[in-house]
């Protein structure tokens, strides 16, 4: 039986016209979408203050009794005011309320009717020597226990159009007076409820906006944010085991091939190595489709491990397709994956680069070759999935550097087989994920973390110097020039590209202007100590081929100085660079700072990371600087960085309005929330694989997106 949900009724048959109009505005249409409005804080009733010690200045709590309202025009001639006139039977004192026009004020005057009694809240002010409240909280207490009411929190919104804090708390406690709780659908199954102490549904709402307790809200809260990630799991799982429904193609391990694969390295893999090439061997050997998360710190050499996937797929006759997030990176990852196969000399696969600079009549070629299911590796950019090209011998995608990687993306590449069977999908990230958030936002992927760098490399020292010491300034130029000198490699990187560039978070405006690469590269030619060293500038402006040419002479050393923004910042890879200098580092997120730091440090000559950053830090700069200093380990970062990080800064704002929004729920605070709600889950689904009997939430899963939310966004 279906029936029509109590939160599914339009405003409209609730609410009077204009506060419909005012919730419309702001993309509230019904009772759910109202209740799911969230207070933004409590405030709370304080203290009952008599009337005769009033004082200025000092927030209070009175009850008083209206003893008069009226409407006044301003005599400025903008806008009106009610003057309300409030008594305790003895002492007077006005309450005033400003509005641009006597509509808004016209529901206030409406409640503040001579006779009643309130607990008004606010700061007392004097205007004329008379003191008053301007624009209190209140609530209304006749009939009512006054220290009850005045130990409720108060639920404070943010406005939502022309409805204030107040307006919002009325209309939500009408919608309420009408809502039978028996007709508030629950997501959330009740044995489920029960074994985590989560409230239904109706009854956290209740608590929510007009709690008794701070406990109430408390409780409410945490069962809101509970049904969140229960959701969200239910969704992941679901997805995930979708997927394991469709076989994928099955490549036998060839350890033969693996193995004179991995003699002829010019490395010994590292334990953690051998571990994911085993764990994902096993994987691709059956036809279940592999979903796996490979997490390992910058340089911990990722990118072999793909490899010898790729490798294993390949040679049992499959296609294998090695996904980057920009050119410079695929025409790399093509490039090492070439010098690391050539040693196999006949038995190496064919491996093709294609990205939007590929010419048409290149691209048609390895379309077409594509197309014949040949085997082969093709590494490339979203290019690859354009105009639905077809992989029908596909077995394995490797997806790089993920969190660069939109949901559409990865939908195409799944249907890039076209026969209905799915593909073997290995995705490795840029930065190691906090725990909590691979739970949120991959929660649908095994996860496999590598620890540990390969075992010749020397860790970077990391250095932070304020840009305002010149001795510091000229002493990190020194360096470079000296590590130049020694056939060494130096990046700088800037925030900026010329100083016309415009850069997200603006800065105020008295703040010196950030280095730029144009002028920063112009001072450095500039500079006696670095004369005859020839110095290249990348940025996201420079076009695809002359990037490739740049990132070659700076790779063999011609142009052994590179001035660029963050395009070096994701997986470029030039063993030689020992310096990396980071100006105006306060710029950049930990993230950003890490990856860039991992581009130096790859090989035994130890090497140097100098963040620059202005005089001026504010609070959160400084404490992001300092742990970016403190630890090289990628995994301890990534925990730091979400420390750091507000809660909207992690979790994107571009899944609003779908059911993975997440209002209640905190990857910073809830990772028990998250555990419980992932194990339930996966119980409920064992139970019931197609939610047949749980329609709410099959309900909320259709309505909400693929259940990824963008984890990290880079600034
Ligand atoms: P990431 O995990 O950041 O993608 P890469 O795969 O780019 O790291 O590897 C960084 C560098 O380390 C590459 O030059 C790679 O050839 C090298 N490398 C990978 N594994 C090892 C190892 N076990 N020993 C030494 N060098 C290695
Ligand atoms: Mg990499």
């Amino acid at each position: 039986m279906y029936s029509v949900s109590a939160l599914d009724v339009p405003l409209a048959l609730r609410l009077p016209k204009k506060t419909v109009k005012a919730c419309e505005s702001a993309g509230v249409h019904t009772v759910g979408e109202l209740l799911s409005v969230p207070p933004r804080r409590y405030d709370h009733w304080g203290r009952l203050t008599p009337m005769s010690s009033l004082r200025e200045g000092e927030d209070v709590t009175i009850l008083a009794e209206v003893a008069s309202a009226h409407l006044v025009a301003n005599r400025s001639g903008s806008g009106v005011r009610l003057e309300a006139r409030l008594t305790d039977g003895t002492q007077f004192l006005s309450a005033t309320f400003f509005a641009r026009n006597h509509y808004k004020l016209a529901p206030i005057e409406r409640l503040l009717t001579p006779g009643r009694s309130f607990l008004f809240a606010g700061k007392v002010g004097a205007y004329r020597g008379k003191l008053q409240l301007t624009h209190p909280s209140f609530e209304g207490v006749d009939g009512d226990d006054v220290e009850r009411v005045a130990s409720r929190p108060i639920p404070i919104y943010s406005a939502m159009g022309s409805l204030a804090s107040w307006a919002i708390a009325r209309a939500i406690a009408m919608v309420l007076d009408h809502v039978e709780d028996s007709d508030v659908p629950d997501a959330v199954p009740s044995a489920v409820r029960a074994r985590n102490g989560v409230l239904a549904h109706a009854d956290a709402l209740r608590r929510l906006h007009q709690p008794e307790t701070d406990d109430d809200y408390r409780q409410a809260r945490r069962s809101l944010a509970f049904a969140e990630a229960f959701v969200l799991q239910v969704g992941l799982v679901a997805a995930r085991a979708g997927v394991r429904a469709v076989p994928a193609p099955a490549s036998p391990a060839s350890p033969a091939l693996v193995e004179s694969l991995t003699a002829l390295l010019p490395f010994e893999l590292t334990d953690s190595q051998r571990e994911a090439v085993a764990r994902i061997g096993v994987d691709l050997a059956s036809t279940v489709p592999m979903q796996r998360l490979l997490q390992g710190d910058v340089g911990s050499g990722k990118t072999v491990v793909a490899l010898i996937a790729l490798l294993q797929v390949v040679a049992a006759g499959h296609q294998g397709v090695f996904v980057a997030p920009t050119e410079v990176l695929a025409e790399q990852h093509a490039a090492s994956l070439r010098s690391l196969l050539a040693p196999l000399g006949e038995r190496a696969p064919d491996v093709r680069l294609l990205t939007g600079s590929t010419p048409p009549a290149a691209r048609r070629e390895i379309v077409a070759a594509l197309a014949s299911a040949h085997p082969l590796i093709v590494v490339g950019t979203h290019a690859l999935f354009q105009d639905g090209v077809r992989v029908p011998g596909l077995g394995l995608v490797v997806v790089d550097e993920q969190h660069r990687f939109g949901v559409e993306q990865r939908a195409a590449l799944s249907g890039a087989r076209e026969d209905g069977r799915a593909v073997h999908e290995l995705v490795m990230t840029a930065t190691p994920i906090p725990r909590t958030i691979a739970m949120t936002v991959f929660g649908g992927l095994d996860d496999t973390r590598m620890v540990g760098k390969p075992k010749d490399r020397s860790p970077v020292a990391t250095y932070l110097a304020d840009a305002t010491n010149g001795a510091w300034v000229r002493r990190a130029w020194q360096r470079a020039a000296e590590e130049i000198a020694q056939g060494r490699r130096v990046y700088v990187v800037c925030p900026r590209i010329d100083p016309s560039d415009e850069v997200a978070d603006a800065e105020d405006e008295d703040a010196p202007p950030l280095a730029s690469v144009a002028e920063v590269a112009r001072y450095l030619r500039s500079q006696p100590a670095l004369a005859g060293v020839a110095i290249h500038e990348l940025t996201g402006r420079t076009p695809a081929g002359v990037k490739a040419q740049i990132m070659e002479d700076f790779s063999c050393g011609r142009a052994p100085l590179l001035v660029a923004t963050t395009v070096v910042e994701v997986g470029v890879d030039v063993p030689e660079a020992t310096l990396m200098v980071i100006l105006d580092s306060q710029q950049f997120g930990l993230a950003q700072l890490h990856q860039l730091r991992g581009r130096v440090g790859r090989s035994s000559v130890p090497s140097l990371c100098i963040a620059m950053h202005r005089h001026e830090l504010t609070e959160a700069g400084r404490a992001r600087l300092e742990a970016f200093a403190q630890t090289n380990d990628g995994f301890e970062l990534a925990e730091a960085d979400l420390r750091l990080r507000k809660e909207g800064d992690v979790v994107g704002a571009g899944q609003s309005g779908t059911a993975t929004h997440l209002r209640y729920l905190s990857v910073l605070r809830d990772e028990a929330l998250i555990r419980a709600a992932r194990k339930e889950a996966e119980a409920l689904l064992n139970e019931d694989p197609t939610l047949g009997g749980h329609p709410e939430l099959r309900r909320l899963l259709r309505a909400g997106s693929d259940g990824r939310l963008e984890w990290m966004q880079r600034s």
